[in-house]
């Protein structure tokens, strides 16, 4: 929390990182200054753990600090969030102001995380953030709005929420605007949030894309949303090796139970990893495989 009444600190503090610590590792905080952001926030990322840069946000903290949209082709354990947060944080330290940024994210783990990011990188700064996603009281989130958060993070259907329903809440005077994981949030219809929420904040002001993919809705959502954007791409830190034997099945929906129990037997003695598509299924696999021993 900030101990200047809401207000971020200046440059001219000496706030340490969360733990205050002092700074461990020189040679790490250099090379996240070398981008362009000032002191504190380079020690908050190297409080962090982060030894160095990660590709991305070599890429992408010097030209949003240079005023540019950005187009970031990038997955998630790239560091994207840390490239689109760093140079943020910079410019709020510039020219501190509520209201100052809004990240659009899909989902509302992802929204947390990101939150939870931005409070970390500026622990030292006095940030303050605001999280509206779904499944959550609006009541205590307009609280959290009432507060005049720096940065938004939230759902696109949430965030359309408040802008209709929060008495007082305006994104009037926002700086900067990021859309995480577009492909996603594209392919979960939030186009006509997305629109809506164009609509009410300002023309000028920065914007950071970023994706995993470049589909053609999101090279639409682009020219809608970016002005001359420069793009910056990096290979996928989690890409397949070439070595890893890949199989599939094609089952009728019924007999899905039957044959994942069947593969199971059959691979008895070594370690596997279901992944699901929902909560509930999750439980009712995991109630399934359990009574069969
Ligand atoms: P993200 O791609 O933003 O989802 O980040 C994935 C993970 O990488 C998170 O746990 C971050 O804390 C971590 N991370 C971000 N930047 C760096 C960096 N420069 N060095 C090491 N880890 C990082």
């Amino acid at each position: 929390m900030s101990r200047t009444g809401g207000k971020v600190e200046s440059k001219g503090t000496h706030a340490r990182s969360p733990s205050n610590a002092p700074p461990k590792n020189e040679e790490s905080i250099k090379s996240f200054e070398k981008l362009g952001i000032c002191r504190e926030l380079a020690e908050a990322a190297v409080a962090l753990g982060w030894k160095s840069p990660s590709s991305i946000q070599e890429q992408a903290v010097p030209l949003v600090l240079q005023n540019r949209d950005v187009i970031g082709l990038a997955q998630t354990g790239s560091g994207k969030t840390g490239a689109f947060a760093l140079p943020i944080l910079q410019a709020l330290l510039d020219k501190p102001q509520a209201m100052f940024t809004l990240v659009l994210s899909p989902t509302r783990e992802l929204a947390i995380q990101i939150s939870q990011q931005f409070e970390a990188l500026g622990a030292g700064i006095g940030v303050k953030c605001a999280v509206l996603v779904g499944g959550i009281d609006m009541m205590a989130q307009a609280i959290s709005l009432a507060k005049r958060p720096h940065v938004i993070v939230g759902t696109p259907g949430r965030v359309v929420d408040h802008l209709t329903n929060t008495k007082g809440f305006n994104l009037k005077t926002l700086k900067h605007l990021v859309l995480d994981e577009a492909d996603r949030l594209l392919n979960m219809d939030f186009e006509q949030e997305i629109d809506q929420i164009l609509k009410v904040i300002p023309r000028n002001r920065r914007t950071q894309l970023f994706s995993a993919t470049m589909t053609n809705k999101v090279a639409k959502l682009q020219r809608a949303c970016l002005q001359d954007p420069v793009k910056v791409e990096v290979a996928a830190k989690y890409s397949t090796v070439e070595t890893l034997r890949q199989q599939y099945m094609f089952v009728p929906a019924k007999y899905k139970d039957c044959y994942l129990t069947f593969l199971l037997t059959e691979l008895a003695g070594s370690s596997g990893m279901i992944f699901t598509r929902t909560c509930e299924s999750t439980r009712k696999i995991s109630l399934m495989l359990r009574n069969l021993g």
